[in-house]
């Protein structure tokens, strides 16, 4: 005959679970919660607590103490796409799709500003592959950053700091000024 496991039924989704399903916890009687892993998941990622851990590590290990808003968190949360090369992305961990934030001035850098219009959600390779390169030196010298996705990169960008819709005018005036800063940049600091 089979080893019977003990089992529990999960406060939440009301289903009778091994207690391997849920996690230890020391101050209740039977040493287990009562909210089984999937539904603990589940809540997290609902609520948005996950990114926000994700952010908080992110913060320690750049050593650049911000908070992020719930905007940011949400923007993150919600991406489906990387804003460089405009491939689909996905939120698994370790996966080669995976979003990241990018900083799109970098941490660290002149303008290293950990704020939330900075942030956008990129594939983890975009990221490396961009690197320290200001983000228009980027568009101009990465292939898979087309027009269309610069279009939208600067109309969202645009948009976060003018708090409403950018005309197709001030948009391109927009662009002007990422290209008049990359080139001031190159200036005051030229490539290695
Ligand atoms: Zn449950
Ligand atoms: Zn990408």
């Amino acid at each position: 005959m089979e080893k019977t496991e003990i089992k529990k039924v999960c406060k939440f989704c009301h289903i009778e679970k091994p207690l391997s399903q849920f996690e230890m916890e020391r101050r209740n009687r039977d040493g287990y919660t009562g909210r089984c892993k999937l539904c603990r998941c589940k809540m997290r990622s609902q609520n948005g607590e996950y990114e926000r851990e994700k952010f908080r590590k992110h913060e320690y290990k750049s050593n650049t103490p911000s908070h992020y808003t719930d905007e940011v968190i949400q923007r993150m949360m919600s991406a489906t796409h990387c804003v460089y090369c405009g491939g689909e992305g996905n939120r698994i961990s370790g996966d080669a799709n995976e979003l990241v934030m990018d900083h799109i001035y970098y941490a660290g850098g002149y303008a290293g500003k950990n704020i939330d219009d900075n942030i956008v959600a990129c594939h983890r390779s975009c990221n490396t592959s961009k690197g320290r390169l200001h983000v228009y030196d980027y568009y101009q010298t990465s292939e898979k950053f087309t027009d269309e996705l610069w279009h939208e990169f600067v109309k969202q960008f645009a948009r976060r700091l003018l708090k409403y819709d950018p005309s197709e005018q001030e948009i391109e005036t927009w662009k002007q000024g990422f290209a008049d800063e990359a080139a001031d940049l190159r200036v005051v600091s030229p490539a290695d």
